[in-house]
Parts: structure tokens; C-alpha cells; sequence
């Protein structure tokens, strides 16, 4: 069957033509699906019910279902675990910051680029994620909260480079005017730095945040932490930000993850300075969120700012990232992970 909430306007156009309608009847369906963002064709009031009788013969609709919701006494993220049609769960984060909402999403059911210090990928991939599926974690967000997302971060569960058409198709939607239409400067994609993938999206000229998650200045540490390091080297991922930046005018996020006496020395911050010296970009210092699996341990406190002054007397741009619901299972994967163990 097809999967119709993946469908861009134009191929709904077609679709709906092709089965003896009228074109007019593609707008409202999209108007109810992207805009209005219905949970079922039952809701779609202003549509014969014989066309919605005929949509469901033929077509799945997407529709996630809150399984969980978590709610953080601190700062108000939520964490919110969704169901989908095969049973399979998703986790995403809403965030509110002074400039608005911003929703984190997954990509994938599970990962399997295996970085140590990462609860989403202990597991491996179970599947990547419909175009559809990425959308409806935010329009499902919306319903409940009530309130616009403004902000998307692709940095939940997955490997977004590794589910490249539809994420792609995914952007094509979120942007899109006829439907929720969010800036692409308003949307960032984290990767762990799969080159193929991200020179594409380079020559793709989106006006989108690319974030790398770099995490150490030495490939013989970065490989400690990332499989990936095995595959694609720095001086090749350091040459393909570049490229990006060349040809979108985006500057690259950095993001480096503080892990206690593993990346957080003098050293790593000098070796840090001199490797992203050359390129117009932004370093996101996190300190690691702890997980169960792992003995892995946060850097301190004094160490982080350490780290961040000597980096900011270089002239390099840099945030600590603001810790948001640390009380409920805010690293990636671990909500779904606490699930999985509990059913
Ligand atoms: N696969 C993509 C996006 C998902 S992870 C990527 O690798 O970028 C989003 C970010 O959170 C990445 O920078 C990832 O390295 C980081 N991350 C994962 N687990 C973490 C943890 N326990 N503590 C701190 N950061 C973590």
C-alpha cells in the first residue's frame, strides 16, 4: 500500500488524478494531512466519505501513537515515546527555548554506527524510518502540546545519513509552504560524518544547519569512540566540511562531547583549536550524558569551562550545551532502551 503522508504534493497530485478524482482533491487531502495535521481520513470532515472510504482501501496513513509521555520537573522538555504501526518504538524531545519549540527527532529504529558512548545503537538498526514517520513525530507533538514547533533537530535516534532519500524527502515536506513550512535554516542534521553522504547533501545547497559529531581530535581516539573513524578519516571529514560550507554558506556545527579524562585534556582542547582553526563553524561542547551500559564518566564542571575558555581565547565560536531533561532519560535512546528492557 502506499504510505500517502510521504507523498510531496505533485506525486499526490498524480496519485489522486490516477484513481478517477479530481486534482482539487489532492490539496485538501495534503491541506489535512501536512497543515491540519489529522490523525486518520476519518477527520477530514470537509471529504466525501466515499473518497475517504476509498484513500483507506488503497493507502496506509501514518499516525504515531504517544505510548509515553515524560515530562521534566526541570526545565519542561518532554520526552515523548511513540508508537508505530509495527509495534516498533521512537523517542523524541521537545524543547522550549526563548526563540520557541524545538522538536528532536529520530530517524531510524535503532542505529548501527555503534559509538561507544551511545544508547541508541546497543542494539543495532531494526529499520530507518518513513519520510512520514519523521514528520508525524512532529506533527503529533503539536497536537498534544498545542503549541508551533519552530525548530527541528535531526539528532535522535539513527543515523540520518544512513536513511539519506528519506530524510531527504523528509525536508522536502517540513519545508514545504503548502505544508507546515519551517525554514531550513530553522532545521539541523547531525551526523557522525559519513562523507559520501554529507558531500551530497552538500550539492544538494540547502539552507540547513549540517552538526558533525566530531568527539575527539585524533583518529586514533576518535576510532576508540566512533566505528566510523575507521571508515573516514578527520583530514577527509575536516576537507568535506569545508566543501559544505562552500557551497551552502552554513556554517558547521562541531559537536564534541565532553567525556571525563578520555577528550576533555588541554591537549584535546589545543588539538580541537587547530583542527577547526581553518573553517567557518561552531563548536557545542555537551558533557556526555552517562549511560548504564558504559563507564563512561561526565567531565567536570571546571574541566568544561576550562575547555570552552580556551577555545573561545582562539576565537573559536563555542556553547556548552544547555543540559535539557537530564532527569528523564535524555541522552539518545534511552527512554526507548528503558522500554524495551521493561516489555
Ligand atoms: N547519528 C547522528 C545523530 C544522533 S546522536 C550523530 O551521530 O550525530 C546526536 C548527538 O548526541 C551526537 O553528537 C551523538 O554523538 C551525541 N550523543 C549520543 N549519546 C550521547 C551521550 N550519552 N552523551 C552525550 N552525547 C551523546
Amino acid at each position: 500500500m502506499i504510505d500517502i503522508k510521504s507523498y510531496d504534493l505533485t506525486e499526490l497530485e498524480e496519485e489522486i488524478i490516477s484513481i478517477g478524482e479530481k486534482k482539487f482533491r489532492a490539496k485538501q487531502l495534503y491541506e489535512w494531512m501536512h497543515v491540519r495535521m489529522a490523525r486518520d481520513f476519518d477527520e477530514m470532515t470537509n471529504l466525501s466519505k466515499e473518497f475517504r472510504e476509498k484513500c483507506k482501501e488503497r493507502y496506509t496513513y501514518t499516525s504515531l501513537q504517544a505510548i509515553r509521555v515524560q515530562e521534566s520537573a526541570i526545565d519542561g522538555t518532554r520526552k515523548f515515546l511513540f508508537e508505530l504501526a509495527d509495534g516498533n518504538v521512537v523517542e523524541s524531545v521537545w524543547m522550549k527555548y526563548k526563540f520557541g519549540n524545538s522538536v528532536c527527532i529520530s530517524s531510524q529504529v535503532g542505529c548501527r554506527m555503534g559509538c561507544r558512548f551511545c544508547a541508541s545503537t546497543l542494539d543495532g538498526l531494526e529499520r530507518c524510518l518513513l519520510p512520514s514517520e519523521m514528520l508525524d513525530q512532529i506533527y503529533a507533538i503539536t497536537r498534544i502540546t498545542g503549541e508551533r514547533v519552530s525548530n527541528v533537530v535531526v539528532m535522535g535516534t539513527g543515523e540520518p545519513m544512513d536513511n539519506y532519500e528519506n530524510l531527504l524527502k523528509f525536508i522536502t515536506l517540513l519545508t514545504d509552504k503548502n505544508g507546515l513550512n519551517i525554514s531550513q535554516r530553522n532545521i539541523t542534521v547531525s551526523t557522525c560524518g559519513i562523507v559520501p553522504r554529507m558531500r551530497q547533501l552538500a550539492d544538494e545547497k540547502l539552507q540547513i544547519t549540517l552538526a558533525l559529531s566530531l568527539h575527539a581530535t585524533t583518529d586514533e581516539k576518535r576510532r576508540r569512540l566512533m566505528p566510523i573513524a575507521n571508515k573516514y578519516n578527520l583530514r577527509e571529514l575536516m576537507e568535506t566540511c569545508a566543501y559544505y560550507f562552500d557551497k551552502t554558506g552554513r556554517r558547521i556545527t562541531f559537536e564534541y562531547s565532553l567525556v571525563g579524562g578520555v577528550n576533555d585534556t588541554k591537549e584535546d582542547a589545543e588539538q580541537l583549536i587547530e583542527l577547526v582553526k581553518p573553517l567557518h563553524c561552531h563548536v557545542n561542547l555537551i558533557p556526555v550524558n552517562p549511560i548504564e551500559e558504559r563507564d563512561f564518566v561526565e567531565s567536570g564542571k571546571h574541566e568544561v569551562q576550562e575547555f570552552k575558555n580556551k577555545l573561545e581565547k582562539n576565537k573559536i565560536n563555542v556553547t556548552i550545551r544547555r543540559e535539557m531533561g537530564r532527569d528523564i532519560d535524555g541522552a539518545c535512546g534511552q527512554l526507548r532502551r528503558r522500554h524495551k528492557c521493561e516489555v
